[in-house]
């Protein structure tokens, strides 16, 4: 074996698709010895895939540390698995992101219980094994390289995906050896209403680095994006209707309070029009937008619209019930879970009603469903049968991943790229984004991850690709 093949990392994707993501990293150094790290621990989303939330193709106990990239819950959700498997290494992730994650793993412990008690099937873990995984975390700060042990090192860089979310560069060393680069896009978008995203410095940019980039938009260009929410709120409250905007708690709910705050500013959208804001995450999360230390521009710290009302569980009836002219800013944002629950039967057989989704909706989600349903049509939900009067519409301007073309600027901003193993994707928008990768940016090598193969890797690139033998 050539002396480059004795220092060398093993790459493997447990998640074949968009959600549930975690990367299993195996260096193997010449002195015979092997670290074993992850990064991220996402739940499975999709509905094929629920069965792979429940175990993972490893032994979490000889899992030295894992890193996060952001707090999302297809990045972190089975982080207390991993503990009740045996893992007690550390997490490290950005300050914010070690900051907002218990409010995640709380909330999505909840809804697990939840489905588990529907499904009659044991929980996949306890609220103990979250709050010992809380316990864990090691909140690190952007652009200082952290030591993880004495050959590996990470650096966390701002990304506009997420409040806290970083790309994160790991390099791992040997002695008489280059180090080997990895950069992990983890979700990502060059750009955040609430902070700025400089680019990577250019010490980053110039190392010879293999890049693990995701792909979510891979098949859409941002020009391809048109701007339908000012239009229809406006439309729907002139006529003197109800708009309901569904959000996501964190990162989506607050960018739609601010956008209205905008319309106000600008005579679009009368002040006259009360604003109610549901959902216990959402505000929780938006009181640590006001007062918490998670990195938001100044300018940016007043985001609030006026004549806007908190609503709970007290208050929510009559707002469930007035016909009044009004904007609903709700979770969840694919409609399942929270307050949408009560608000979407509600409000789905009203003719004046406008029920806006302002992100992705998973396949099998309520969100999902209304899609195919005709205006007129009846629909199920849960156990209730409503007619479909509101109109119901979707718009993607609001994503909070780069699109294809910002994607390939992205890459083409490196001088070096030995290797770019794309995932993160549905099957055939890897494959297209991968192609386009070749194509356009013309690094040495570019892969395709999926729970298949796994990649051999050293500083000057690809190996080989092996078989995996996850399931
Ligand atoms: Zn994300
Ligand atoms: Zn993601």
């Amino acid at each position: 074996m050539g002396s480059k093949e004795r220092f060398y990392v093993d790459i493997m994707a447990v998640h074949p698709e968009v959600t549930g993501s975690l990367f299993m990293i195996i260096p193997k150094y010449p002195d015979g010895e092997t670290s074993r790290f992850i990064v991220d621990c996402g739940l499975f989303q999709e509905r094929e895939y629920s069965k792979l939330n429940e175990d993972f193709p490893f032994d979490a106990s000889k899992i030295e540390f894992c890193l996060i990239t952001h707090n999302h819950v297809d990045h972190t959700g089975r982080l207390p698995l991993l503990f009740k498997k045996g893992f007690r290494g550390n997490i490290y992730s950005t300050s914010a992101t070690a900051t907002m994650a218990p409010l995640a793993l709380y909330d999505s412990y909840k809804v697990l219980k939840d489905v588990s008690k529907r499904n009659y099937v044991n929980e996949l873990y306890s609220q103990a094994d979250v709050s010992n995984t809380i316990k864990l975390f090691k909140g690190c700060p952007f652009s200082e390289t952290i030591q993880l042990n004495n050959r590996i090192q990470a650096t966390f860089f701002k990304n506009g995906h997420l409040i806290g979310a970083a790309l994160i560069l790991v390099q791992i060393s040997y002695p008489g050896y280059e180090d080997i680069n990895l950069l992990f896009t983890g979700d990502y978008n060059k750009n955040n209403m609430f902070f700025d995203v400089p680019e990577l410095p250019t010490w980053v940019r110039e190392l010879p680095i293999i890049v693990i980039q995701e792909s979510t938009y891979g098949t859409m260009d941002s020009t391809e994006m048109s701007k339908t929410f000012d239009d229809n709120i406006i439309r729907c409250t002139s006529n003197e209707g109800t708009a309901i905007s569904m959000v996501f708690s964190l990162g989506r709910a607050q960018e739609i309070l601010y956008v209205l705050k905008c319309m106000q500013e600008d005579g679009r959208l009368s002040k006259e029009i009360p604003i109610y804001f549901d959902g216990k995450l959402a505000h929780q999360y938006t009181n640590l937008y006001l007062k918490g230390d998670l990195g938001i521009n100044d300018q940016m710290k007043n985001f609030l619209p006026e004549n806007l009302e908190m609503v709970d569980r007290g208050s929510r009836k009559e707002v469930l019930e007035s016909l009044a002219t009004k904007i609903i800013v709700t979770t969840s944002g694919m409609g399942t879970y929270g307050p949408a629950q009560l608000y979407i039967p509600e409000y789905i057989s009203r003719k004046n009603c406008l029920i806006l989704f302002t992100g992705y909706t998973a396949e099998g989600t309520l969100g999902n469903r209304l899609k195919s349903t005709e205006k007129g049509d009846v629909v199920n939900i849960g156990s209730i049968i409503r007619k479909k009067n509101a109109d119901v519409v979707y718009t993607t301007e609001f994503s909070a991943h780069a699109k294809a073309d910002e994607m390939i600027e992205f890459l083409k901003g490196f001088s070096d790229l030995k290797l770019v193993l794309v995932n993160h994707g549905e099957k055939e928008t890897k494959l297209q984004f991968a192609k386009r990768v070749v194509k356009e940016v013309d690094p040495k090598m570019v892969g395709i991850m999926d729970r298949e193969y796994f990649f051999r890797v050293n500083r000057y690139g690809l190996i080989r690709q092996m078989s995996t033998k996850f399931d």
